[in-house]
């Protein structure tokens, strides 16, 4: 599921289409590689009204035949307008502590969810295990000026089949564009309780729990409407038509539309692509939808991208025991102490993590106890939350130290780019301390809650899995994951 851009290429002038919120792609007609220049706000999107205005007298007749609206006589104004939407995606993580009687799993159905998205959900079922983790992918949309239009409340799917266009305040000088009233502070806080919602969560069944919301991302996308004023025995009703198909949406009563929304918006906006080449020796850097890490296949340096910035990296790899058929997955490497806030307790070492953990003495038992606690993380917004997570369970849960070391290359082929970046990471290490631990009796409960999760160093590894038909063999651990689970989310 995505929505897709068309913008023009600056290397050759034709509409490059590319899937929104990628950072890179190669123009389809000239081959260059582009960027999606990063100026640090969110990304704003326009599907141009594709009905003229003088096809809303026979929808407004249309709607009064199908008994939408009545008592109509005459329609006096037709004015064309952008109502601005916020869309968010991204992977939720619920974790929750299942301690009191008859409790049982979040239900993860939803009528209104599409398939696709169902098709990741699952719920970390260990038998062992009473602490819970429930992950999905998921996205949302929902009106950014809710006042204006307001039956018109969300997208929905038809949208997802346009093609949309980078919103540039010039170019769009002339039409009339609403205003943002909710604003990204306010649009996360409505994108959570839609997930609650979404996910049915009632928190207060359980003793302990977290929602978590990473690697999303957030964008404005204005929809085209059709207002059409219309006289009638009551006085004056506008008529609000979809500006793509020219279908009825609602009547309301009223003909100041306009005033009563105040000023249409005119701040800048601009899009623009730029080469994305390697600093270092300025060839073509690879494309790659969501990474934010490149690696350059003629001078071998890799790069981060790093709000605008390229970043030279370490490469740092574990050594492969196989010399076919490795694949690299970017890990963020956290070294890291758990604090009890309310205790002021502190863990920092394996022996300490041990204590925590349930079954902790059996499963840690000869891993040195002064070694500091690791967490290795997927670097990736997985199309498969939940696979993810589980392979970042059992790493994290099993503490053995691996070697990192520099290398001189990567065999290119076997290289995956990261695309999770460090603050989204961070807010992942929660829930996998949650997930590690596992316990679900009073006193570690009581912990979770008041659970702090500090890192003292973050930096990004690359670890060697060895490509077996549909899954990926963990060469350290031993651990299974489906190929398909942690390859990069295309939405
Ligand atoms: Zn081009
Ligand atoms: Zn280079």
């Amino acid at each position: 599921m995505a929505f897709y851009i068309s913008a023009r290429c600056p290397e050759c002038g034709a509409p490059a289409r590319h899937p929104e919120g990628v950072l890179t792609f190669r123009c389809p007609f000239c081959a260059s590689v582009l960027r999606i220049k990063d100026e640090g706000a969110f990304l704003k999107y326009i599907i141009p009204a594709r009905v003229p205005p003088a096809d809303a007298p026979l929808a407004v007749k249309r709607a009064m035949r199908a008994g939408q609206v009545d008592g109509l006589s005459a329609v006096r104004k037709i004015i064309t307008f952008y109502k601005p939407f916020w869309y968010c995606k991204g992977m939720l993580f619920f974790a929750y502590a299942d301690e009191r009687m008859g409790a049982s799993a979040p239900l993860m159905t939803d009528e209104n969810d599409p398939p696709a998205q169902r098709e990741f959900t699952a719920a970390i079922r260990d038998t062992e295990r009473i602490a819970n983790v429930t992950a999905k992918s998921w996205s949302h949309t929902f009106a950014a000026n809710p006042g204006l239009a307001g039956p018109l409340l969300t997208l929905g799917i038809q949208a997802e089949v346009l093609t949309l266009e980078p919103y540039d305040s010039e170019q769009y000088q002339e039409a009339l564009v609403a205003p943002i009233t909710v604003d990204k502070a306010a649009a996360e806080e409505t994108a959570l309780a839609a997930a609650m919602n979404n996910m049915n969560i009632d928190r207060k069944r359980y003793s302990y729990s977290s929602l978590n919301f990473i690697g999303e991302k957030y964008f404005i996308i204005y929809y085209p409407v059709t207002a059409a004023v219309c006289e009638g025995d009551g006085g004056h009703t506008t008529v609000l038509l979809d500006g793509i198909n020219n279908n009825f949406i609602a009547a309301i009563p009223g003909k100041e539309i306009i005033v009563e929304t105040g000023a249409w918006e005119h701040s800048t906006s601009r899009f623009s692509l730029i080469a994305h080449r390697c600093p270092n020796c300025g060839h073509d850097l690879d494309p790659g939808g969501f990474n934010i890490v490149f690696y350059c296949r003629f001078c071998f340096s890799l790069w981060l991208l790093d709000g605008g910035d390229y970043r030279r990296l370490p490469k740092k790899t574990l050594k492969s025991t196989v010399a076919q058929g490795t694949i690299y997955i970017p890990f963020w490497r956290f070294t890291l102490e758990l604090e009890n806030a309310a205790s002021g307790e502190r863990y920092r070492t394996v022996g300490e993590l041990a204590k925590l953990v349930k079954g902790g003495d059996l499963y840690l038992r000869g891993i040195p106890r002064e070694n500091l606690i690791v967490f290795h993380l997927p670097a990736l917004t997985a199309s498969n939350a939940t696979a993810a997570l589980k392979l970042a369970t059992r790493i994290c849960g099993a503490q053995k130290e691996m070697p990192f070391d520099d290398m001189e290359e990567f065999p290119h082929a076997a290289f995956q780019g990261a695309s999770l970046p460090l603050h989204e990471a961070r807010q992942m290490l929660r829930v996998v301390a949650f997930s590690v631990i596992g316990r679900t009796d009073r006193k570690t409960v009581n912990f979770y809650n008041s659970m702090t999760v500090r890192d003292i160093s973050a930096e990004l590894v690359w670890y060697p899995f060895e490509e077996k038909g549909t899954m990926l063999i963990d060469q350290f651990l031993g651990f299974n994951v489906s190929k398909r689970g942690i390859a990069a989310n295309d939405y």
